[in-house]
């Protein structure tokens, strides 16, 4: 599932360097690659540099002032114009030495300003310290958002995210479907295999759920042995065959421990949203009564709850 947020301990740090000067791009990146973990791209065009730098995860943005097609104050506006970039430092690198530019920006929203020629001990030791704080605020974030086992969203993101694309598929008119899955008899896996294979078999659900769903499909854990799927631009019949694939893909998996091998299965309770429902919680509580009716007609089943 490639919505889910990468730790930053786990992939390199992203650089974009960007000046219309190759030779000026150039040196800049030969300094800052000594960095551990440092992955720079140069651009020499600013709109390339901007659209990866909205498009990709960016930890440092080190930008030229005067650039031809879109100047350095402009590319900061576009930048912190996106919510979820205002995180992400720029350093303006810029040879016109002069504190109006400076202020403005700052203004803007620049963290950082230096002119050249760049010396490279300055410049190292402003970007290394940069990319320390930067790694340190998304470990925290993903440490707020992301479920330590199963490396599934937790509640509150989940909430949230899930409210987003409820909101998104009134906007646009299109199906949102949602998925209540929990794991059957799981206490039974604890009692007789022990609490740590039980977390084995929780975290094999999740893996398996993400290696059946699409890249934009999200799960999130509600609770202990709980998970909610949200499966957007997906009309009823696609889920109820996107349920069946992911219980029967549980049930045929088996995890081999030091006391056997364990087999387990899920309930899954399914609704789509409708126009009727004013929150993305409404929805979910109509998957949650289906869920219910699953677990009641025998576990190890997908049952579905609809709108008339
Ligand atoms: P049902 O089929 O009705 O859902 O039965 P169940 O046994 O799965 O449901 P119940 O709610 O009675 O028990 C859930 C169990 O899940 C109890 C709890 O100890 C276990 N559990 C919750 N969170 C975790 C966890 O993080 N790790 C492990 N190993 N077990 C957990
Ligand atoms: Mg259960
Ligand atoms: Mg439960």
């Amino acid at each position: 599932m490639a919505s889910q947020i990468q730790s930053s301990n786990s992939r390199k740090m992203n650089i974009a360097i960007i000046d219309d000067a190759k030779v000026n791009a150039k040196l800049i990146a030969a300094y800052v690659k000594k960095l551990d973990n440092a992955n720079p791209t140069v651009f020499t065009k600013a709109s390339d540099g901007l659209t990866y730098c909205l498009e990709q995860d960016v930890d440092i943005i080190l930008l030229d002032y005067k650039m031809p097609e879109i100047d350095g104050l402009t590319f900061i506006e576009r930048i912190r114009a996106v919510p979820e970039k205002s995180g992400v430092p720029i350093v303006m690198i810029t040879s016109v030495d002069d504190r109006n530019i400076l202020r403005q920006a700052l203004d803007v929203g620049a963290n950082d300003f230096l002119t050249k020629p760049v010396d490279e001990v300055e410049l190292t030791a402003r970007v290394r310290n940069m990319l320390s704080l930067r790694a340190y605020a998304l470990e925290l974030k993903q440490m707020a958002t992301i479920d330590a086992l199963t490396a599934t969203y937790n509640r509150r993101y989940f909430l949230d995210e899930a409210e987003k694309e409820f909101l998104r598929s009134r906007r646009y008119h299109t199906p949102l479907s949602i998925l209540m899955l929990d794991a059957d008899k799981f206490k039974r896996i604890n009692d007789t295999y022990g609490h740590a294979s039980g977390d084995i078999v929780l975290s094999s659900i999740c893996d398996i759920c993400r290696s059946e769903l699409r890249s934009f499909d999200f799960i999130g854990r509600l609770g202990g042995e709980e998970f909610a799927i949200c499966l957007p631009e997906t009309i009823q019949q696609e889920a109820m065959q996107i349920a069946e694939r992911l219980r029967t893909a549980i049930e045929n998996a088996s995890i081999t421990t030091e006391k056997g091998d364990i087999r387990f299965t899920v309930s899954i309770g399914l609704t789509v949203v409708d126009c009727a429902d004013s929150y993305f919680t409404d929805a979910l509580e109509r998957a949650d009564t289906s869920l219910y009716q699953a677990k009641r007609n025998g576990r190890n089943q997908v049952s579905g709850l609809f709108v008339e």
